[in-house]
Order: structure tokens, then C-alpha cells, then sequence
């Protein structure tokens, strides 16, 4: 049973937004087009597993995608994590093409592709951090009479590596995607006593799903852009230029001739992902170039929001 859904996500999405709202020609923009590639390819690989984890049965297996939990002093990401009342999983995604090695001596992943050579941080120490901050984190914020158990029950994390050019010397704890199932089979063989109930699983997802912390990346300063050079204004969904127009209760298109009512969602969307997580009826004004403080508060009356009439501020869906 999925208890947490995996979402597009926020840095695929900022990224497609800066693509959107920077000048053609902007010195930036291959190397954000670079890396919305890689995050998609990330995000496809993660998908995949979704195919396979569909075939476990939804009783015995809880599934959560995408957890980012905060220990105390940083917060830790989690891919996928399958709780089962047999023992716990931890799934990191590497959708890496290519012949990989694993260099236990410089604790690297080496890819080999087109004759290049690549080195990536070796996920197995990634994973291997990832289990003992969970683990930490299991014992932080459940009761105490849990963490005996705990202890025991994430013993076997299992990390696989999709590559589509045959893996040379791959550790034990990485297998490709396929052979996903029967692995998660041979540990219920091997850890066939049940050492949680199906409560206390339900108790420690729900405890994950409320302490998900989403993460937000200032992009704007991650790839040095200032905030001035974001185009601002609605995009015509039609023939994709800036700015439409409000007229009568539609925006208008001065090129094309479009019209459209909901052409302002994406621009409040962009706002929020680009140059704010939040936004006020003022800020809304100007970026969507548009004058009235009324007609911008129904725009925005859609959105999820805090507080009163002008301190009123809205956040991203
Ligand atoms: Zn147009």
C-alpha cells in the first residue's frame, strides 16, 4: 500500500519555470536545460520502480516515496522506504547509464560511457548514512518501547543501480531494477519472524508523513540569476509569449489573438518557485502586471493561504 505518493519533484519544476521566464540568449540557460535532463532522467528511473513494487502485496508491504526529515541538525532524504512487518527497506534510485564500477579504494561510482569517464559519489556510503539517520530519527520521535525493535528491523537496506550496459564488480547491496522483486522475496525468507504489527507500522508512517519537510532550493541563487532578469507577466499557453492582458475577465494575447481565463495560474506558479515561496496581493500585482488589488485577490483566492486582509500571503500548490 503507497502511504506517500512521489511527486514531480520542486527542483524539476523551478528549473522548467527558469527555462520559461529567462532571456533565450541567457549566459545560464544551457546549464539549466543540462540539469533538468539529468533531474528527469532521476526522476524517470524512480518512476520505473514504481512498476515493480506495484506487483508486492499492499498488505504486508507500506510503501513512502520521497521523505525529507529533519535529525535535530540537517535533514536527511529518503528515495523510497518500505516498511513490512518483516524488516525495512531503504530504495535509492540511480538511473545511470553506462558500464559502472564501484572504487572501494576512493569510494567512487565510476561510469564509463561513449569511452568517457565519469566518477559520482558512491551510493552505498550515501545509503549507509541514510540508514543510520533514519534509524536515529525512528528512535528520536517514537516511543522508546519501538526502538528495540527498530533496531532489528532495518538491518538489510538494498540498493540497486539501473544500467542498461552490463554492471562489473557490483557490490552485494546493488542489483538492477528487474531483479527487485525476488530480492525483496529472499529477505522475507530470510527474516521470517514478524517483528512489528501492522499498527505500529501504521503509527510509524503516519509519524514520517506529518515530520516531511519539502525542500526548497533558492534557484535564483543557485544558478547566480538575479531576480530582475525573470520575465515577469502571464505566458500565452498558445504561442508562448510575455505578457497577456486582462481584459474583461480573460487574459488576452497581443500577438495571437488567445484568450484564456486561468493563463495567471503558472505565473503565480513560477513566482512561487522562482523568486519566493510566497506571495502578496502587491507582489501578484506586479508580476502579473495587473493594477487592481481586487481583481488580484480573486486570482489568488485559489491558492492555500495564511493570514488577513493585507497581510494575506499565498504559497505554492
Ligand atoms: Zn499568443
Amino acid at each position: 500500500m503507497i502511504i506517500k505518493n512521489r511527486l514531480i519533484p520542486i527542483r524539476i519544476r523551478q528549473n522548467e519555470a527558469l527555462i520559461r521566464r529567462i532571456p533565450a540568449a541567457h549566459s545560464q540557460r544551457s546549464t539549466i536545460e543540462g540539469d533538468l535532463a539529468k533531474r528527469k532522467a532521476g526522476y524517470r528511473g524512480e518512476q520505473s520502480l514504481d512498476y515493480y513494487l506495484s506487483h508486492l502485496p499492499a498488505k504486508e508491504f507500506t510503501i513512502l516515496h520521497d521523505l525529507r526529515l529533519f535529525n535535530g541538525s540537517t535533514y536527511f532524504q529518503i528515495d523510497t522506504l518500505i516498511l513490512s512487518p518483516y524488516f525495512a527497506l531503504i530504495i535509492e534510485v540511480k538511473n545511470i547509464l553506462g558500464t559502472l564500477l564501484f572504487d572501494e579504494t576512493f569510494n567512487l561510482l565510476i561510469r564509463t560511457r561513449d569511452e568517457k569517464e565519469e566518477g559520482f559519489p558512491n551510493p552505498l556510503i550515501q545509503a549507509k548514512r541514510q540508514k543510520t539517520q533514519l534509524k536515529t530519527w525512528l528512535i528520536q520521535n517514537l516511543a522508546c518501547r519501538y526502538t528495540n525493535r527498530i533496531s532489528n528491523w532495518h538491518k538489510q537496506p538494498l540498493y540497486y543501480l539501473k544500467t542498461s550496459a552490463d554492471s562489473t564488480h557490483v557490490p552485494f547491496r546493488v542489483i538492477h531494477i528487474q531483479h527487485l522483486i525476488e530480492k525483496i522475496k529472499f529477505f522475507k525468507q530470510s527474516y521470517p519472524i514478524e517483528v512489528i504489527t501492522s499498527r505500529q507500522i501504521k503509527k510509524i508512517s503516519r509519524a514520517l508523513v506529518i515530520n516531511h519537510v519539502p525542500g526548497f532550493l533558492n534557484i535564483l541563487d543557485h544558478y547566480n540569476i538575479s531576480s530582475k532578469e525573470i520575465i515577469s507577466g502571464v505566458q500565452c499557453p498558445s504561442c508562448l509569449i510575455f505578457p497577456m492582458r486582462r481584459i474583461h475577465g480573460d487574459w488576452l494575447c497581443p500577438q495571437c489573438g488567445c484568450k484564456n481565463k486561468k493563463a495567471h495560474l503558472p505565473a503565480i506558479q513560477d513566482y512561487l518557485l522562482l523568486i519566493s515561496p510566497a506571495i502578496s496581493n502587491k507582489q501578484a500585482r506586479a508580476f502579473l502586471h495587473t493594477a487592481s488589488e481586487d481583481t488580484a485577490s480573486r486570482l489568488l483566492s485559489v491558492m492555500p493561504s495564511s493570514g488577513t486582509k493585507k497581510g494575506r500571503i499565498y504559497f505554492l500548490q
